[in-house]
C-alpha cells in the first residue's frame, strides 16, 4: 500500500554542490508545507531522490535506488519523488519503468513540489520537467538555520556545450540570479548563522547582473558587495570556466580580504587537440596565462582542477601533455575521472573510444602525480599558523573539524564552538587533511 499522506520526508542528494543546495531548498520548501524531516534512522513517508547525471550509468543507479526504497520493509510504501538531472533527462520514462515513482521534477521546477505532492496525494502521477524563464528562486521560502558554511546558488545552466557534458541539456541555458536577490539571500544566510558563503554555479564566474545603481557587474563586483556584509568572514566560489576569468575577478583575489585564496579552475586536458575535440574554447596556453595572472596578484592561492582521461581520440602524447600541464600548474587539489560517454552528447558518438585498460593506466599515473602535489601542498603548512573556520564535530571526543583558507580539512581538539574562527598551529599533514592545535580564538 502507498502512503498518500506524507508527514515526514527525506531528501537524498547525489552529485555536485549545486544538488546539495537544491536539496536544502527542497527541504525548506517541504517544511514550509508542514512536513518534517524524518528522524535519523527512521523511514520517511516521502523520499526525494535528488539525482546526478554526471555519475556513470546514472539512470541505472537511480532505478536501483528506487528499487531499494520501495523494497524496504515495514508499513506503507513511501511516496517517491525523483528530482535533479536524471529526472530532467528521463522525464516521464521514469514512472513508466518504475511504476512506484509518484513524482518526477526537474532542477528548474522543484519550487512546484508542493503542487506535485498534492497531485500524487490524489492518486495521480506528477511529472514537471519544464524550464521556465521565470526564476524558481522567487517561489522558494526564506532561508532557515544554517551551518557555518553555506552554499548560495547565483548562476545556473551552461551555454558552453563541452562535447562530453550533459549540463546544457539538463540544467538549460546560462541564467544569473539578480544582484538584489543574491544579496538578500546572503543576508538571510548570515542571519541564520553562516560565516562563510560559497557562491555556486555551473559556470559561476559567468555570473552577470546590474547593481542597485544599474551598473553592469560581474562576479568580482558581487564578491565585493558580499565583502561589505557584516557578520560574513569568508567568501568562496565554484565552479569556474577559464574563459570567464575576468580581470575584475582576478583583482578581487588581491583586494577582497574575505575572498579565500582558493581557485577551482578545471582544465580537463593538457592537449590542445583534445581540448578542441572537447569544445572547451580555451587552450593550454590561455589556461596557464590565467593561472599566472592569478598567482601574480595572490601568490599563495591554492589551485584546484578537474581532469578527464581517455577522452575519445586521446593518444599517449595527449596524455603526456596532461601530465606536463599538471607539473606546470602544481595543483593543491584535483578531481580526475576516466571518460565515460553520456547518452545524447556528441562525444558519445565519436570514433576512437579509448580502451578501458588504457584509461585505467593513465588515470593511475595522473592520480599519482596529483596526490604527490596535494601532499606537498599540505605538508608546506606544517609549522605555520592559520585561521580555521570550525564546521563540524570530529570522530574523537572534544575534536572539531574545520577548513583552512585553502580549503584543507583541519582536525583539532579545542574548547571553541562550531562556527568559531580560530587560529591554529598546523602540526602534521596527510594527503587529505591536516592536524593542528588551537592557539587562540580570533573571532566569536
Ligand atoms: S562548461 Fe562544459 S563541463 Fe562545464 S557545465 Fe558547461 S558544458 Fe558542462
Amino acid at each position: 500500500m502507498k502512503n498518500r499522506n506524507p508527514r515526514t520526508f527525506e531528501v537524498k542528494s547525489f552529485g555536485c554542490q549545486m544538488n546539495v543546495y537544491d536539496g536544502e531548498r527542497m527541504a525548506e520548501l517541504l517544511e514550509a508545507e508542514g512536513l518534517s524531516a524524518a528522524a535519523e534512522g527512521a523511514e520517511a513517508d516521502l523520499v526525494v531522490l535528488n539525482t546526478c547525471h554526471i555519475r556513470e550509468k546514472a539512470a541505472e543507479k537511480v532505478y536501483s535506488e528506487i528499487g531499494r526504497v520501495l523494497g524496504r520493509g515495514g508499513g506503507a510504501q513511501p511516496m517517491i519523488a525523483v528530482a535533479g538531472c536524471v529526472a530532467q533527462a528521463e522525464g516521464a520514462e521514469i514512472p513508466r519503468r518504475a511504476p512506484g515513482v509518484d513524482i518526477v521534477v526537474g532542477p528548474q521546477a522543484y519550487h512546484n513540489l508542493p503542487a506535485l505532492i498534492r497531485q500524487a496525494k490524489a492518486g495521480g502521477r506528477a511529472v514537471d520537467t519544464d524550464m521556465p524563464a521565470a526564476s524558481k528562486f522567487g517561489a522558494l521560502p526564506a532561508r532557515r538555520r544554517l551551518a557555518p558554511s553555506a552554499f548560495l546558488t547565483v548562476q545556473e545552466g551552461c551555454d558552453k556545450f563541452c562535447t562530453y557534458c550533459v549540463v546544457p541539456y539538463t540544467r538549460g541555458a546560462e541564467v544569473s540570479r539578480p544582484w538584489a536577490a543574491v544579496l538578500d539571500e546572503a543576508k538571510a544566510l548570515i542571519d541564520g548563522g553562516a560565516r562563510e558563503i560559497i557562491l555556486l554555479g555551473q559556470n559561476v564566474n559567468a555570473w552577470s547582473g546590474e547593481d542597485e545603481k544599474g551598473r553592469a557587474r560581474g562576479l568580482g563586483g558581487l564578491v565585493r558587495a558580499l565583502d561589505a556584509l557584516p557578520g560574513l568572514t569568508r567568501i568562496r566560489y565554484t565552479t569556474s570556466h577559464p574563459n570567464d576569468m575576468t580581470e575584475p575577478l582576478i583583482r578581487a583575489h588581491a583586494e577582497v580580504p574575505k575572498l579565500m585564496p582558493y581557485l577551482h579552475l578545471p582544465v580537463q586536458s593538457g592537449s590542445d587537440r583534445i581540448l578542441k575535440a572537447m569544445n572547451r574554447s580555451h587552450t593550454t596556453d590561455s589556461y596557464l596565462r590565467i593561472i599566472e595572472r592569478v598567482r601574480a596578484v595572490r601568490p599563495d592561492i591554492a589551485v584546484s582542477g578537474d581532469f578527464i582521461v581517455g577522452f575519445p581520440g586521446e593518444r599517449e602524447a595527449d596524455f603526456e601533455a596532461t601530465l606536463r600541464i599538471v607539473e606546470a600548474v602544481n595543483y593543491a587539489q584535483a578531481f580526475s575521472f576516466k571518460y565515460s560517454p553520456r547518452p545524447g552528447t556528441p562525444a558519445a558518438e565519436m570514433d576512437e573510444q579509448v580502451p578501458p585498460e588504457m584509461m585505467d593506466d593513465r588515470l593511475q599515473r595522473l592520480q599519482a602525480l596529483l596526490r604527490a602535489q596535494q601532499l606537498a601542498f599540505n605538508q608546506a603548512q606544517v609549522g605555520r599558523r592559520t585561521e580555521v573556520l570550525l564546521e563540524r564535530p570530529g570522530r574523537k571526543a572534544g575534536q572539531l573539524i574545520g577548513k583552512s583558507p585553502w580549503l584543507q580539512s583541519v582536525h583539532l581538539e579545542t574548547q571553541a564552538a562550531i562556527g568559531d574562527l580560530v587560529e591554529v598551529e598546523i602540526l602534521s599533514a596527510g594527503p587529505n587533511s591536516l592536524a593542528g592545535a588551537a592557539s587562540m580564538r580570533t573571532a566569536a
